[in-house]
């Protein structure tokens, strides 16, 4: 028998929709830990309004990640830790863009440790060309017209141009 335990890290987030950024993370995540959960989140503390429901965000995320054994997306309800327990993740993946995402990322990755010290916060930065990306400022760009073409994967703009009349 292995003493050797496989790592498990989950990457949580709205993903609506997942952006390059979100995938320049999740594809760092694989170089850590052997599987990753991408956890499409049903509630969101940030009350942000939605453009995809959360199980067409999940679909693109299957798409975007075919042929990747080691990830897997799943929408998710409730608390994290909760969730994360549940599916033997022991790795919380968060992406830091710049300073300002900073203070809010360590109040919450301090809060998801008061409820389960069995859990670990990882910060990872994505590479520079992505740092200025978000998924509001896509949803945003591209319901004005704009070309996001840049910013998400092939599958997502697709969607993106149905979703939108296109
Ligand atoms: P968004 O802020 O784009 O709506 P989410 O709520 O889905 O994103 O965020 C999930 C996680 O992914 C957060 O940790 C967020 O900081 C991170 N993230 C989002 N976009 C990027 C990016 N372009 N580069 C690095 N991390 C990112």
């Amino acid at each position: 028998m292995s003493a050797i335990k496989s790592l498990v890290a989950i990457y949580p987030g709205s993903f609506d929709p997942i952006t390059r950024g979100h995938e320049d993370i999740a594809r760092r995540t694989l170089r850590i830990a052997d599987t990753l959960l991408v956890a499409v989140a049903h509630t969101s503390s940030q009350a942000k309004k939605s453009l995809f429901p959360v199980e067409e965000r999940v679909e693109m995320i299957r798409e975007v990640f075919r042929g990747e054994d080691r990830v897997e997306a799943v929408a998710f309800d409730g608390l994290l830790v909760d969730f994360a327990r549940q599916r033997g993740a022991r790795m919380v993946i968060r992406g830091l863009r710049a300073v300002s995402d900073f203070e809010y990322e360590l109040q919450m990755a301090q809060m998801n440790r008061e409820l389960w010290s069995g859990l670990e916060t990882v910060f990872l930065a994505p590479e520079v060309d992505f740092s200025f990306l978000s998924s509001s400022l896509v949803r945003e760009v591209a319901g004005l017209g704009g070309d996001v073409e840049r910013f998400v994967s092939p599958a997502v703009l697709a969607r993106l141009n149905r979703k939108l009349g296109r």
